[in-house]
């Protein structure tokens, strides 16, 4: 039993970080820089962490700009206010997604300059021979490792890791939660200690500052995990934290 839930809680955080640490803070929103080889390392890490849910930085990049730019409005590709339920809300996110990431949609040019891209890579960890692979080894470990049956349940939430991650914030993030700031979209901080979702739950922060490489640090509470790892990243000069020197400024006048 021990095993499969060291398995499910490493799978959910590991998976989580390359989506927000590379999908969302680097592809989408450029909040860091890095050496087009390390990206390439990136790429194949969140190939390994997110499996069979693998998503497309180029796919995610473009529609979570569109977010944005759009939020709550009709033209936002997933927001609460126009979906019935969370899961119409997933459902449309996923066709939006799919169309841009098979460049069957067209998009505004602003929503592609900068994210980064590697066709061959996404068409390799997307297809259905790797998502099966994947699928094979989660299905593995459960029946060597499953010792009751109740354990069982956890399976499926394996191969829907990535789309679980992104409805509970586009959909409760957009809906429970405080405010720091009045932004013209629903957006809220869903956690006030964000244990659960690695920084991301500070989204009424991020929707204010889309560009910051911190999502929590306003409140005294609002500790963002995968800042943490940026800044240690960043001393280690894995990556390069954007106009650093400027948002330094900024805390030290917001602290005082
Ligand atoms: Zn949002
Ligand atoms: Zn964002």
């Amino acid at each position: 039993m021990k095993i499969i839930l060291i398995f499910f809680v490493a799978h959910w955080y590991l998976s989580l970080f390359f989506q927000t640490f590379f999908l969302h803070r680097y592809a989408a929103h450029r909040a860091f820089t890095m050496s087009k080889f390390t990206e390439k390392v990136f790429f194949v890490l969140t190939w390994i962490f997110q499996g069979s849910n693998y998503l497309s930085p180029y796919g995610y990049g473009v529609m979570h700009r569109m977010h944005h730019a759009f939020a709550d409005t009709e033209d936002d590709p997933h927001s609460p206010k126009y979906d019935e339920s969370i899961w119409k809300m997933m459902w449309k996110t996923k066709t939006i997604y799919s169309a841009i990431t098979n460049k069957e949609m067209k998009v505004e040019q602003r929503f592609i300059k900068g994210v980064p891209e590697w066709p061959a890579f996404d068409g390799f960890a997307r297809s259905w021979v790797s998502r099966v692979f994947w699928g094979a080894a989660y299905v593995a470990v459960y029946l060597q490792f499953a010792t009751t049956w109740w354990l069982w349940l956890l399976l499926p939430v394996h191969f829907l890791m990535s789309p679980i991650h992104g409805a509970i914030i586009n959909w409760f993030a957009h809906k429970y939660g405080y405010r720091n700031y009045e932004v013209t979209d629903t957006s809220k901080n869903f956690l006030p200690f964000d244990f659960l979702m690695m920084g991301e739950s500070y989204h009424n922060n991020h929707h204010k500052h889309g560009s910051r490489a911190n999502f929590g640090g306003v409140r005294w509470h609002e500790i963002d995990p995968t800042y943490i790892a940026i800044v240690v990243l960043d001393k280690i000069k894995v990556i390069q934290i954007r106009g650093k020197k400027v948002k330094e400024m900024a805390s030290v006048k917001q602290a005082a």
